[in-house]
């Protein structure tokens, strides 16, 4: 076995968890060394495919910055109750809480380590969200910080074992590497690993039978190894295994890596599925809000496939980011028919049933405004115009992956908690790697604010523990407690 080198803290992942964990520690003043398990060229886990974080803001902000949609003043208290909300009441009150307090300063910190913001606001939706040029930008700008400040970058290198010394505290990770088998010494250790959901292994564990065959949106890198590790370490498997943030996403879609690839502004038209029914309530509250579940809704429908369906008023609301350009027809028929529905005779039928049963008010797409259809099974509770001014357009849609919302338990120091809620001495954990805070559903832009916010919070914890300004530095012997 070689040990290739040490370092005060290791970090593995370079995700906005780990960069941010790296950055943080690095800045701090500490050697740190960050294992990658991409080759350089695919660094940047799902962070490389995404695009805009959710934070606390101000009018002034928006004015500085630019936003995803202006609301005004969006205060760390409606970010909390949005993430209640979403994910039913279900999410770690604590980690939530710490989250939203900690967004707007962490996002705020990344701007000083090189994070460019993007000055045009996206036409998505309502809530505030704050986006960035580029996600492979981002990765460069974070790794290049985290260089200049002395970290050390190693890719092709996958962590598979967690060194514990006789204390149990954590010291090492074994890694697979084109030199084989290397051990990496360390006195903290902080994971900011990703998911599972990239794996078709588990997908298929965790979400049924034909879960193999869902498109991934993002690294095919992410395959929960490094969740298996910290689990065989004694960390706790928390959080909603079963659930995943899967989104709508066009079905011209690559099988993985496409990135995001949704079409927004279906909230605005209708959705049918292969039989030519309406199977959901497009309306039911804004686009960040309904997204990240409507790819499992439609993949459980029939050939895994719905086909958004508007007209030309709505065209404007549309933002598709590929592969596939809309179909267009002069009769709902026409371009369901082009799109491949099984039953575009009955798509056509749905439409005018839906067309009758609205009576719009004022139409306004910044709001829930409340035009909502009466007397069908499944009503549309917003945004419900007829959709009858040709030419129309359609898209055909299905459900793609972006992250599984199980994971390992941590507290509030993003410290590793056994099952006895007992902190693994020396072990952070940030991101996705981690469970306990989405369930169900997820409110859009949550994701990398998390990661972000957790993985510096761990490198500022890690070096207290390294500085010996902690009492867990002095730690007692497992089984001692
Ligand atoms: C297409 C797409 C669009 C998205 N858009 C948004 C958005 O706009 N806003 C938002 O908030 N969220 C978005 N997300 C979700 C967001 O990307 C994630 O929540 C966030 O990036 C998680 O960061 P992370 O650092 O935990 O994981 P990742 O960014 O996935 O990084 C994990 C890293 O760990 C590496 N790794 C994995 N296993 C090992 C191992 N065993 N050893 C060493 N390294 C390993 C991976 O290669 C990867 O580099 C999107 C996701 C996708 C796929």
């Amino acid at each position: 076995m070689n040990i290739i080198d040490d370092h005060e803290v290791l970090v593995v992942g370079c995700g906005i968890a780990g960069l941010s964990a790296a950055n943080r520690a690095a800045e701090l003043g500490h050697d740190v060394g960050v294992l990658e398990k991409a080759p350089k060229e695919h660094r940047g886990g799902h962070t490389r495919f995404s695009e805009s974080f959710r934070v606390p803001s101000t009018e002034a902000d928006i004015e500085q910055y630019g936003y995803e949609f202006a609301i005004g003043d969006y205060t760390p208290d409606d970010f909390y109750k949005d993430i209640m909300k979403q994910t039913d009441g279900r999410a770690d009150t604590e980690l939530a809480r710490t989250l939203v307090d900690n967004a707007g300063p962490t996002v705020e910190w990344l701007t000083k380590r090189g994070v460019n913001w993007d000055m045009e606001p996206l036409n998505v939706g309502y809530t505030v969200a704050r986006t960035f040029f580029d996600g492979e930008e981002l990765v460069a700008d974070l790794v290049e910080a985290a260089e200049e400040d002395g970290a050390t970058f190693y890719y092709r290198t996958e962590a598979t074992e967690l060194l514990v010394d006789e204390r149990g505290t954590a010291s090492g990770i074994r890694a697979r590497t084109d030199d084989g088998l290397v051990e990496y010494q360390a006195d903290v250790i902080i994971v900011g690993a990703g998911g599972y959901e990239s794996s078709e292994e588990k997908r298929t564990r965790y979400y049924g039978s034909d879960y193999d065959a869902m498109k991934v949106r993002g690294s095919r890198y992410n395959t929960g190894g490094a969740i298996d590790m910290l689990i065989d370490a004694g960390a706790n498997a928390v959080g909603q295994w079963g659930g995943a943030h899967m989104a709508l996403i066009d079905s011209a879609s690559p099988d993985v890596e496409g990135g995001a690839n949704r079409v927004d502004g279906y909230q605005y038209g209708v959705l049918l599925n292969n039989d030519g029914e309406r199977f959901f309530d497009e309306g039911e509250d804004a686009r960040a809000h309904t997204y990240a579940k409507l790819g499992r809704i439609i993949f459980e429908e029939p050939g895994h496939t719905a086909y958004i369906v508007i007209d030309e008023p709505l065209k404007q609301h549309i933002r598709a980011t590929g592969p596939s350009d809309p179909v267009v027809g002069d009769s709902v028929e026409a371009v369901l028919e082009e799109l491949g529905c099984e039953n575009p005779d009955q798509g056509a039928a749905t439409v005018e049933e839906f067309n009758a049963a609205c009576d719009p008010d004022e139409y306004d797409p910044d709001s829930l405004d409340g035009n909502r259809t009466e007397g069908l099974n499944i009503n549309k509770s917003n945004w419900a115009l007829p959709i009858d001014e040709p030419p129309f357009y359609g898209y055909s849609v299905t459900g793609g992956i972006t992250f599984g919302f199980g994971g390992v338990a941590t507290d509030t120091k993003a410290r590793a908690l056994d099952t006895v809620e007992r902190p693994i001495s020396g072990l952070y954990v940030a991101g996705n790697t981690t469970g306990g805070l989405f369930f169900n559903n997820y409110p859009g832009g949550t994701g990398l604010t998390n990661a972000a916010v957790y993985g510096k919070i761990a490198a500022e914890n890690a070096v207290e523990l390294l500085e010996g300004n902690t009492p867990e530095s002095t730690a007692e012997p497992l089984g001692e407690k």
